[in-house]
């Protein structure tokens, strides 16, 4: 008789937590899930997969102005807010009901509860019972924080909320500057409503390369996006036709809704995690090796609950090349370089490697090429839209170290970049591959000239 009842038991059945129950019982281990929502996690049923659906349904706005420039005269269009949120939650529901089916047909045991551990080798549900597993995968995500704390904030939506809001925001007030609150931002801006973002640094996108976020600000503002720097809620207060939100600086501005998108928490909370010697980190998250194992040797997390690089395809990689390690026998350590990301705000930014002000200063001599034009259809469309793209070498070795994009596309452009950088490309090897024409990405080949070059602590030289 076996020692457990499973070997592999998995809380949470997001993006992580299903790709490592399907990789172990595909090795032949006794798997169960656990997952008190829908199956898919944050990604599937609030986040990446319905976030695209609106951007998709945002840019017919764009099309529909466009279309004059090129011969086409178009009716009165008209959006009609509750027929994409059933088209959205027709689509997460059929994509949650694959989850299921393919866990079923790996033969995936699922809870449809919350579970908990109790000990290093014991899960409890909440539905009642216990279950003893050799190992425990916690891939429980994370959750929306909402901030500041200011009277009234309880009365602001998280991205959980936004997707079904029962009646169409004509007037949102966004609070942060990052990926949420500026993909709704601009998401909301093309479907009709009047859009504010308060923030309290002096620019969108922390982190990002400086031109792509001076690009984007440009392109926010072209679209109708109020972006307000510096400035934070102090209150927030109903008023007869919505909510009245006071600013630092002494104004106030009425809106229907507030969406805060003040980043994200690591899902440890209440898992009995601490109590088994699981250590946490300050934010919460749990500690993990290369491996994604925790300081309980049978405890493993992946994903957003361990705060390392919150993003969809990471947590799936690492879920997986923990299943293998457990049960397959491969022992390959999580790589966290290079992983190459998208906003999917409209133009779209697609990055990976480092950025310029990041290479600046690890690197002694960092060369920049960097171009930016008006995109092929905007010029008969007449919009004032500007493609930007930059790649940041290393001046010694010529080694590419972070490509930047802001454009329509990016997100697509930039994944095939991820190859190239994954495998430690030169810009020379950039600039012996020939181009497609006429496409925007052939800059990426085609960009010779360099435009900057910084000798590390030095100001620009060419
Ligand atoms: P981000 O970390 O991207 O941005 C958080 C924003 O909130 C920043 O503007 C930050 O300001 C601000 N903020 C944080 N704390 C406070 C505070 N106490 N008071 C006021 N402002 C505050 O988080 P998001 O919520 O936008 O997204 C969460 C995560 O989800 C992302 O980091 C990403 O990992 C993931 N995600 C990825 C997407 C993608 O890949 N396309 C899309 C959506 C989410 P400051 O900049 O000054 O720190």
């Amino acid at each position: 008789m076996a020692e457990h009842d499973v070997d592999f038991f998995v809380i949470g059945g997001g993006s992580g937590g299903v790709r490592a129950a399907r990789i172990a019982a595909g090795h032949g281990a006794r798997v169960a899930l656990a997952e008190n929502y829908r199956l898919g996690g944050t990604c599937v049923v609030r986040g990446c997969v319905p976030k695209k659906l609106y951007a998709y349904a945002s840019r017919f706005a764009d099309d529909f102005a466009d279309a004059a420039g090129f011969g086409w005269s178009v009716p009165q269009a008209t959006f009609s807010w509750p027929t994409l949120v059933a088209a959205k939650e027709r689509e997460v529901s059929r994509l949650s009901d694959i989850y299921h089916t393919n866990l079923v047909k790996s033969g995936v045991e699922i809870h449809a509860c919350r579970a908990s551990v109790v000990g290093p080798n014991l899960v409890r549900l909440s539905t009642g019972g216990q279950v003893t597993a050799k190992h425990i995968l916690i891939a429980t995500g994370s959750r929306p924080e909402q901030h500041p704390e200011i009277p009234g904030i309880d009365r602001s939506i998280s991205s959980n909320e936004i997707f079904d809001l029962p009646v169409f925001p004509k007037r949102l007030l966004a609070i942060g500057s990052g990926y949420i609150a500026l993909e709704f931002a601009s998401v909301f801006a093309r479907l009709g409503s009047a859009v504010t973002v308060v923030f309290r640094s002096d620019e969108i996108l922390r982190g990002f390369d400086g031109d792509m976020r001076d690009g984007l600000t440009g392109a926010l503002k072209e679209a109708g996006v109020v972006l307000r720097p510096r400035t934070l809620p102090t209150r927030i207060e109903p008023v007869a036709d919505g909510l009245r939100v006071h600013l630092d600086d002494g104004t106030a501005v009425d809106v229907d809704q507030v969406l805060a998108a003040t980043g994200r928490a690591p899902a440890s909370r209440g898992l009995g995690l601490e109590e088994v010697g699981v250590k946490l980190d300050r934010f919460g998250a749990i500690e993990v090796d290369r491996f994604s194992t925790s300081t309980v040797p049978s405890i493993h997390a992946v994903g957003d609950v361990t705060n390392r690089v919150n993003l969809t395809p990471v947590a799936i990689r690492e879920g997986h090349l923990l299943a293998d390690m457990l049960f397959g026998g491969r022992d390959r350590a999580m790589n966290h370089d290079n992983v190459a990301s998208a906003v999917f705000t409209t133009p779209e930014i697609g990055t990976v490697g480092l950025t310029e002000e990041e290479a600046r200063v690890r690197f002694d001599l960092v060369d920049v090429y960097k171009t930016s034009f008006r995109p092929m259809k905007a010029v008969l469309s007449g919009r004032a839209e500007r493609t930007v793209m930059k790649i940041v070498v290393d001046g010694v070795t010529d080694r590419v170290l972070g490509v930047h994009i802001l454009g329509h596309d990016a997100g697509e452009m930039i994944q095939l970049v991820g190859i190239a950088m994954h495998v430690g490309a030169t810009k020379t090897q950039f600039d012996e591959t020939i181009a497609v024409h006429p496409t925007a990405a052939e800059e990426l080949v085609t960009m010779r000239t360099r435009t900057a070059r910084y000798a590390k602590g030095a100001g620009p030289g060419v």
